[in-house]
């Protein structure tokens, strides 16, 4: 980077917030993603809206690359500098500016981390409900640039789900609104939706309005299971046919199963085919009607044993199964690949035979738990990334495996985007015709291509 940019920047956002040292420009060369990583040019940290604009102004007019960031915490490689050019770090953009209860509405600023919103609308009875595992460091900024959900989503959905409004930066820096309080707005395109889950390569996001719902008054748990898959993927089905949407409606398959056994002891027995969990919230009478309509309904699937939580104690044993999950996973091997396939509800026995077959032919260890009642599931490839022979295995499996899940009429991803690692799959699922209008819209919107270049549509 020439030292006239540097210098127009640093006249932006003060020397304090621009890092330059290759110690510090280290840490922003990677996310959570493995086997990607590039180093920035500069890391920069602004404190507001016009900073970024600023920022941006002289970006576009240079075409030096911009990857904006939140807490890194994403699974696509969605943040790594792959040209070089400017992390724009937007950790500094905190704070939270409204929490109207007359609107059910909050609006914050993207670098606010999700739980902290949580903690701020507790007291007056409210969630914002996306939940990914990383509730406690993921930004708003990068939960929005994600579309990311987790354990709720079935019930919940996902982010886009509650992203009535934003304020962007668009590539040449000039700063637009979209959405905003009203429940319904139907007038024009909805460009909410187009930013919500544009991984950094259509905007800069700089203020979020987003919906908050009551909290739910009452929770119940609990832990089915079968010695066959099949029994497991019919009890999912017969759930949400019984017109009863749970929460959550979690699965973990055998191969995860006796890696969460052997780390934590939790009782599972290893033959068992599937685990699922399920918990229903709501009204506290609603929730007993529904919990007894789920046992049925698991009993009826044969489930080879059911269990149900009486209280929070028993509630968090049950869920300790599923939290210890990835740790269990991830403790296997040095390298971890956490996918999120995602398939129609009724195919996911499918989709988990397919899988395994993948990692016997290929020789790779996968341990598939996630989403059952969404359909999103998070096959989780363990392996050394030092060993070049096994990650040629571990690229032909991937392949098989996201090939598996489109062909069941399924999505590469359904939580945590496309970035980088499931560019190769993405013709394959959406065509040519709908590949070219989401470049059109890239090229439209990021004329120099400056934006979290090659992420998502790749090269246009
Ligand atoms: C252990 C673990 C568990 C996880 N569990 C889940 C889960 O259950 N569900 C789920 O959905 N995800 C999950 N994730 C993935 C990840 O936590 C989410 O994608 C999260 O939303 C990323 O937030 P972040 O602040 O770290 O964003 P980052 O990783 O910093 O950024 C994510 C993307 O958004 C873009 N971006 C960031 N800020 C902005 C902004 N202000 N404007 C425009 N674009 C921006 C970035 O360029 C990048 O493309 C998990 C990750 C890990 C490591």
């Amino acid at each position: 980077m020439q030292q006239n940019h540097l210098d127009a920047l640093t006249k932006i956002v003060g020397a304090e917030n621009i890092m330059t040292n290759m110690e510090d420009l280290y840490c922003y060369s990677y996310d959570a993603t493995p086997g990607h990583s590039h180093m920035p040019d500069m890391v920069i940290s602004p404190a507001n809206t016009h900073e970024v604009s600023q920022i941006l102004k002289i970006a576009n007019e240079h075409k030096i690359p911009v990857y904006p960031r939140g807490s890194g915490t994403n699974l696509s490689a969605g943040c790594v500098p792959t040209k070089g050019g400017i992390v724009l770090l937007m950790t500094r953009l905190n704070k939270i500016l409204e929490i109207d209860l007359e609107n059910l509405v909050a609006v914050a600023e993207p670098g606010v981390i999700v739980a902290d919103l949580n903690t701020a609308i507790a007291s007056a009875g409210l969630i914002y409900p996306p939940d990914p595992g990383t509730v406690a460091t993921a930004t708003l900024g990068g939960t929005v640039g994600e579309n990311a959900g987790g354990l709720r989503g079935l019930k919940y959905g996902v982010s886009k789900h509650y992203i009535m409004g934003l304020e962007v930066v668009l590539a040449n820096g000039d700063v637009m609104n979209t959405g905003g309080k009203n429940v319904k707005d139907v007038s024009g395109y909805d460009m909410t939706k187009l930013f919500t889950g544009s991984e950094g390569t259509l905007c800069v996001i700089t203020k979020i309005i987003t919906k908050l719902v009551p909290a739910p008054e009452a929770k119940k748990a609990m832990m089915a299971i079968f010695k066959n898959l099949d029994n497991a993927g019919k009890a999912v089905s017969g759930i949400i046919a019984a017109k009863i949407i749970p929460a959550t409606l979690e699965i973990m398959d055998n191969a995860t199963i006796r890696t969460v056994e052997d780390y934590a002891k939790v009782g599972l027995p290893l033959d068992a085919e599937a685990v699922l969990l399920i918990e229903v919230d709501g009204n506290p009478i609603i929730v007993e009607k529904e919990a007894a309509k789920v046992m049925e309904v698991l009993k009826a699937n044969h489930a080879d044993s059911v269990q149900i939580a009486k209280n929070d104690a028993e509630r968090d044993k049950l869920w300790a199964a599923r939290r210890a999950a990835l740790p269990a996973l991830a403790k296997l091997r040095p390298t971890t690949y956490v996918e999120d396939a995602t398939v129609p509800r009724n195919k996911v026995p499918d989709f988990l035979r397919a899988v395994s077959a993948a990692a016997r032919k290929h020789n790779v260890t996968i341990g598939t738990f996630g989403h059952a009642g969404d359909g999103n599931m998070h096959p989780t490839i363990v392996c050394d990334i030092r060993d070049q022979a096994e990650m040629q295995r571990v690229q032909l499996a991937m392949d098989e495996m996201f090939k598996a899940a489109i062909s069941l009429g399924g999505t590469l991803s359904g939580e945590h985007g496309i970035g980088l690692g499931k560019l190769p799959w993405m013709e394959t699922q959406h065509g040519t015709v709908s590949m070219n209008a989401m470049k059109a819209i890239k090229r439209a919107l990021d004329p120099n291509l400056i934006l979290n270049p090659g992420k998502l549509v790749g090269e246009c």
